[in-house]
């Protein structure tokens, strides 16, 4: 049994996938070639949004826009510390400073309440409102933008953070990395009124290519031109004008031309995973301490991963694996206790939430094509574990 089932799917498009990179391989344009615009105006009508920018990783998502609004030293850019590191290495990488916000305890995605206190303690620089990072207090720190996640593709409250945001005047950054192919109010992510959104093409996230890829989604033309010079070293009406430091994140053709044929099919994948996630809900429910994912009414999941919450996980995982089911953590340690933010000078109970999930946190098996035969196997298994 696999944890991410990525060669079903590879079968099942083999004749398309292999095609498209004949394709590629016959026109030899392998930097921006074809396919990437193709592509690009795919993602763009299969989200709403204005402008899809395609890209090198996730990560270099996510950095664009940051380098796009000039955000750098002296900046709070507020995000969650439930969540995977690159969200928060960025605002590092530009110079400025992550102010974490604690989670919803039931959707694992930032706080509304608690973003809106932080911003009010960053302003006051007054850590009894919330904990803040020590340059926060010391400095002072000017609250520039949020990135909310949309944490194992269940969308982050956007309704109640949008309007925080706007109160405030801050940029508004949604990571979809994991939840590309949900909604929020019938809404595509990555179509939502925020400044901008990303996803990431990672394998393994809900619509992945063979290898590094992403894309950031915006309205904003103006905005949408900055990011196409950024990701082609701040190129200007031609590529040996330099009109901005930039960086090389361009997606390659052959990444973009293995996604066409694949994002034909996510919706009919996110179909699949409803029926999967809907499939481990009915065998899990009663069983005694397991705590199943509870998606908002009003959110489709891209259920990029199925986490439960167990309070003797590392056993539960133990056994399991020596059922031959594997399962994965994510994520052991909250972001604000990574010996690398050790200058923020947080505790581990500053944000209680994101370290108690951090304990109890354990991810099942979770891919369009799981059998109902191996769902019967992994719920059969934590069943009957007794510890
Ligand atoms: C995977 C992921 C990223 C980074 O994407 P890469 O393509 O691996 O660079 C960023 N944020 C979140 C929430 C992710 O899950």
């Amino acid at each position: 049994m696999e944890f991410i089932d990525l060669k079903t799917q590879y079968r099942r498009l083999e004749p398309a996938i292999r095609a498209r990179i004949d394709a590629v391989l016959a026109h030899g344009h392998f930097i921006m070639g074809p396919e990437v615009a193709e592509l690009e105006s795919a993602l763009a009508a299969s989200t709403g949004a204005r402008h899809a920018i395609t890209c090198a990783s996730g990560t270099d998502a996510l950095l664009m826009p940051l380098l796009a609004w000039g955000i750098g030293p002296g900046d709070a850019v507020f995000t969650t510390p439930f969540t995977f590191f690159a969200t928060a290495e960025v605002i590092a990488l530009v110079g400025a400073t992550p102010v974490f916000v604690d989670v919803d305890p039931v959707t694992f995605n930032i706080s509304p309440e608690g973003l809106e206190r932080a911003i009010l303690a960053v302003k006051r620089r007054d850590p009894s409102m919330h904990p803040l990072p020590r340059r926060a207090v010391e400095e002072g720190l000017t609250p520039r933008a949020v990135i909310p996640v949309d944490l194992f593709g269940i969308a982050a409250e956007y309704d109640e953070l949008l309007p925080i945001a706007r109160e405030h005047g801050l940029l508004v950054m949604e990571d979809a990395a994991q939840a590309f192919g949900g909604r929020y109010k019938g809404i595509p992510l990555c179509g939502l009124p925020c400044h901008a959104a990303t996803t990431s093409f990672f394998p393994a996230k809900p619509l992945g290519c063979y290898g590094d890829g992403g894309a950031i989604f915006t309205d904003d033309d103006a905005l949408a031109a900055t990011l196409r010079s950024l990701r082609v070293h701040g190129k200007g009406s031609d590529k040996y004008e330099n009109v901005r430091v930039g960086i090389n994140g361009r997606m390659d053709t052959l990444q973009a031309a293995i996604m066409l044929p694949k994002l034909e099919i996510l919706p009919e994948e996110i179909a699949a995973r409803q029926r999967v996630a809907a499939g481990y809900g009915e065998r899990l429910a009663g069983i005694p301490g397991v705590t199943p994912p509870t998606v908002p009414a009003h959110c489709l999941s891209a259920w990029a991963q199925y986490s439960i919450l167990y309070d003797n996980r590392d056993a539960l995982a133990a056994h399991l694996k020596a059922g031959g089911v594997p399962t994965a953590i994510y994520y052991p340690k909250p972001l604000h206790v990574q010996s690398v933010f050790a200058h923020l000078d947080h505790a581990a109970d500053d944000m209680p939430i994101s370290a108690s999930l951090s304990r109890r946190i354990l991810s099942l098996p979770m891919h369009p094509y799981l059998e109902e035969s191996d769902q019967d196997r992994i719920c059969q298994l934590i069943a009957a574990y007794r510890g």
